[in-house]
């Protein structure tokens, strides 16, 4: 996509522009999909479920959408009905679950984001699975990617990034991410531009300092650069790293 128009159109057009362009390229949605989208009321997933609806009209495909929320015992930072009210004027059903991951922790656990995440993740699954759903869409956006990549590679040992489409084998489910090819700033002032609110996660085990650590290795390394992290992205998308 021309650097030109990243930098001259409005930071809608160039959300909704990038995330065609991913869902063209990965055939991220086809006609009679049934797409249920994760949202946590943030500003990523909440602009997902925007870019979703709007590009109903721009794929001239077929497609269900619905809005999942998982609530939990501990996280209340989002503004469900400010958030549900968003989702009704797009025409996107809502709905909100209850996950007790508290409850869930056996005796003598401590709690920890990957218990909380993968409570989370099969719940989601779950449901799309009961209700009909053949794909979810994730808000995880080109930072979280590149982010991600680099610290499996520095903590993990693993060359390993987050799929711009996962089909699951268990289950009969592709995990989607629109909005891969679309900066985190640029998401962040397609939100401010649609009065999307921006929900600081309060969750007292949300210190994630790093993911922080490396955003900043990352920022330093590309000058904060878009090209730069769109050419990592092609570079793991030929290594086959972010396909199935
Ligand atoms: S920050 Fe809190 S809500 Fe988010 S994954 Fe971690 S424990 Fe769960």
């Amino acid at each position: 996509m021309a650097d030109r128009f990243l930098r001259r159109a409005a930071p809608r057009e160039i959300v909704k522009k990038l995330a065609a362009r991913a869902v063209y390229e990965r055939n991220l949605i086809e006609e009679g999909d049934r797409i249920l989208i994760a949202v946590s009321g943030g500003k990523d997933s909440t602009t997902l479920a925007w870019v979703l609806a709007e590009l109903r009209a721009v794929l001239k495909r077929n497609y269900r959408l619905a809005a999942l929320h998982i609530s939990s015992d501990f996280c209340s930072c989002c503004k469900k009905s400010i958030l549900s009210q968003k989702l009704e004027e797009w025409g996107i059903p809502f709905t909100d679950l209850f996950v007790p991951v508290m409850g869930r922790l056996k005796e003598g656990r401590k709690m920890n984001c990957y218990w909380c995440s993968t409570q989370r993740r099969t719940e989601l699954l779950k449901y799309a699975v009961e209700n009909g759903f053949n794909k979810i869409a994730l808000g995880h956006h080109l930072d979280d990617v590149i982010e991600t990549f680099f610290m499996n590679m520095t903590e993990k040992g693993e060359l390993s990034a987050m799929p711009v489409m996962l089909a699951y084998r268990k289950y009969p489910v592709s995990l989607i991410r629109p909005l891969a090819y679309a900066e985190e700033r640029q998401i962040v002032s397609c939100a401010d531009e649609l009065s999307i609110l921006k929900a600081a996660c309060t969750c007292p085990y949300g210190v994630n300092s790093k993911r922080r650590v490396m955003r900043k290795k990352i920022a330093d390394f590309s000058g904060g650069s878009g090209a730069v992290k769109r050419r990592i992205l092609r570079a793991l998308s030929g290594s086959d790293l972010l396909e199935e």
